[in-house]
């Protein structure tokens, strides 16, 4: 009986640790994961997007004209020259911070992706690419955060139930089957010691930019 009771009080522990995402929490990871990004990935001051004429900022902003069931999230001008994520409630709702801090990396992942693509020279790539290589800084980024690689691979292989992914096709994110084995793959790799850049070129070329010019 003692042992049920511990496990039901862990149980409600953990529950009630995983369903209090606030708008200010998620600033506050944000927060660490733009500092990252500007420290590990960019090796900058600042972390300009578009060309250079704007920046990203560590700023949430709740759409409460969203009420989808859907979690979403979105790079947005927060300022003449300042991007931040806009997210729905539904995404702050997810019983799941990794996959709430996995949805925002990838939103800082289309801030950052140009840079990565132009390091493995393949620039010119579009469409999809550009969701997958966001996916795959996503990883990085929460690795970069301290979180270890099985433990991401955890959250994201449970897609279907945090709803991070769309089950299909949507703009040019791939289907979230082929999102997750991505992620996968890309976790794998980082597991046997690969560099995160080799790891990109590697999984960008081979399976969805083949036409890069070599390297
Ligand atoms: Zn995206």
């Amino acid at each position: 009986m003692v042992r049920l009771h511990t496990i039901l009080s862990l149980t409600l522990l953990s529950s009630a640790a995983f369903s209090t995402m606030t708008v200010s929490k998620a600033q506050r990871e944000l927060e660490t994961m733009v500092d990252l990004v500007k420290r590990e990935l960019l090796k900058t001051d600042e972390f300009r997007i578009f060309g250079g004429d704007f920046v990203i900022v560590p700023q949430i902003e709740l759409n409460t004209d969203d009420d989808s069931a859907n979690p979403n999230a979105n790079l947005s001008p927060m300022g003449d020259i300042e991007f931040g994520v806009m997210v729905n409630q539904s995404l702050l709702e997810i019983e799941d911070d990794i996959a709430i801090l996995f949805a925002l990396a990838h939103e800082l992942g289309h801030g950052f992706s140009a840079a990565l693509l132009e390091q493995i020279n393949c620039s010119q790539v579009g469409g999809s690419a550009t969701e997958v290589i966001a996916d795959l800084g996503a990883v990085r980024l929460l690795q970069a955060k301290g979180l270890s690689l099985a433990v991401i691979d955890k959250s994201i292989s449970q897609w279907e139930f945090s709803n991070i992914f769309n089950p299909e096709v949507s703009g040019d994110h791939p289907a979230g089957a082929e999102r997750y084995r991505f992620v996968a793959m890309a976790i794998q790799q980082l597991e046997q010691g690969k560099k995160f850049i080799n790891v990109v070129n590697h999984i960008i070329r081979n399976e969805l930019a083949a036409d890069c010019p070599k390297n």
